[in-house]
């Protein structure tokens, strides 16, 4: 006789958890309690404030638990196995998108990048301080007249004798203020190529970038090269053409697959804990056909987004995730969590847009994770293509 069926769990009502062996249980509990401890009693706050004041201190306690480069493996990172890495993103996120953002940039776009394609002495230099946090890495790759299309990006290289020198402008670059180093992708006469700029080099700077309205709990910065020389020894030597920085992204997109459908079970779980208790009409909100319409609906897409991140993320690990995989899954769950969010808003009336509740901070985060790592219509452009055969991206 099969044992019965566990009780329904609200929670986690497909049994998803039943997937996860006991590693990846340990994972994402020690991201969990840590999140609850050291982000969740501030985060209103910061992102009130539109700043990360501690956002040095976080770096070093999220290397003290392995959550930075956290799949690389050697030179003090944690060697964890994809799955893991997508449970830390989810859990990050569960508290605030800033939080996961500073994570996936510093271990899947700056520490990815050196570890693929740095030499030994790079990899030496700057791998086990970014792994311990005390040192942040940043990723300029998008300039102020090119985004989506970083093909056309003007930032340039030259060669002087045996050095490089840089000039050019990076927008919107994670992390740019408080990084120690920069990966910065530039044209070349041999093709787009990275360099690794450290903060303090003359000619460079990386002014913050004010007045957002979504992800205020993380550092935004532009990336400013005036004449930056740089020795022979500072471009990454094991990459040469766009395929450097597109390999990284489809990493950190990876992340975001999990980290959105965080964002999304907080909100749930906040609409849900509310339409229990709030009472309208003599009755809890959440006894209403209308409301539980509602969370029934957020429910399905929260997890089947997690079943869905839980199925890249075994690929992954069996090396068998195709980038159109990760766009897939990009897509899908920002896209689903953005929704789940919005609604979660609407069951708290209201309160929905206080910084009491965390739904309306996770929704308007969403709006970057949306556009950043590539726009929803950039992977509606790259499925288009797998599924036609035909490239639009040019019209
Ligand atoms: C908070 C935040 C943090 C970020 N962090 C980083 C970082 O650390 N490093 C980094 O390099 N970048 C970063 N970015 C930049 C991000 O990756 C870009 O914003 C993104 O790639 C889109 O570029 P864009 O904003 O220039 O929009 P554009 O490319 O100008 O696009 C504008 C609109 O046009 C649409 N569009 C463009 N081309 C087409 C087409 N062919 N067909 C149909 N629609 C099209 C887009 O989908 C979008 O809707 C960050 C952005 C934000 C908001």
């Amino acid at each position: 006789m099969p044992a019965a069926p566990a009780a329904f769990d609200p929670h986690d009502p497909l049994g998803l958890d039943e997937l996860l062996g006991p590693e990846e249980l340990a994972v994402r509990d020690t991201v969990r309690q840590w999140a609850a401890d050291r982000v969740l009693p501030h985060v209103a706050d910061w992102y009130e404030r539109g700043e990360l004041p501690v956002v040095r201190e976080l770096a070093r306690e999220l290397g003290s638990i392995g959550a930075l480069g956290m799949q690389l493996t050697g030179y003090g990172c944690a060697g964890a196995s994809a799955v893991q890495y997508g449970l830390a993103c989810l859990e990050l996120e569960a508290a605030d998108s800033g939080i996961r953002s500073l994570v996936s940039v510093q271990g899947s776009l700056a520490m990815y990048a050196i570890h693929r394609y740095g030499s030994e002495e790079q990899k030496q230099q700057w791998l086990p301080a970014m792994a311990a946090g005390e040192v942040i890495g940043c990723f300029g790759l998008t300039e102020p007249d090119h985004g989506s299309d970083p093909a056309a990006m003007r930032t340039r290289a030259k060669r002087d004798g045996s050095d490089w020198v840089l000039d050019g402008r990076k927008m919107w670059i994670t992390n740019g203020s408080v990084a120690g180093v920069a990966v910065v992708w530039a044209r070349t006469d041999e093709g787009v190529r990275g360099f690794l700029v450290p903060a303090g080099t003359p000619g460079f700077s990386a002014p913050e970038i004010r007045h957002k309205w979504s992800l205020r709990a993380s550092v935004t910065s532009e990336l400013v090269l005036d004449g930056v020389r740089l020795p022979a020894d500072a471009v990454l030597p094991e990459v040469t053409g766009l395929r450097g920085p597109l390999s990284c992204l489809n990493h950190a997109r990876y992340g975001i697959v999990w980290g959105a459908v965080g964002a999304a079970r907080a909100s749930f779980e906040a609409a849900l804990d509310y339409a229990r208790s709030r009472e309208q009409f003599g009755r809890p909100i959440g006894g209403f056909q209308l409301t539980q319409a509602k969370l029934a609906d957020m429910a399905l897409e929260l997890h089947k987004g997690i079943l869905l991140a839980h199925h890249l993320g075994r690929r992954m690990d069996a090396g068998r995730l195709r980038p159109e995989q990760v766009s897939f899954g990009k897509l899908n769950n920002v896209r689903e969590a953005i929704e789940i969010c919005r609604t979660a808003r609407t069951v708290l009336g209201a309160n929905g847009i206080s910084l009491e509740y965390p739904v309306m901070r996770h929704a308007t985060n969403l709006e970057s994770v949306l556009t950043y790592e590539g726009t929803v219509e950039m992977h509606q452009l790259v499925l288009g293509k797998a599924l036609t055969g035909i490239d639009a991206f040019r019209g």
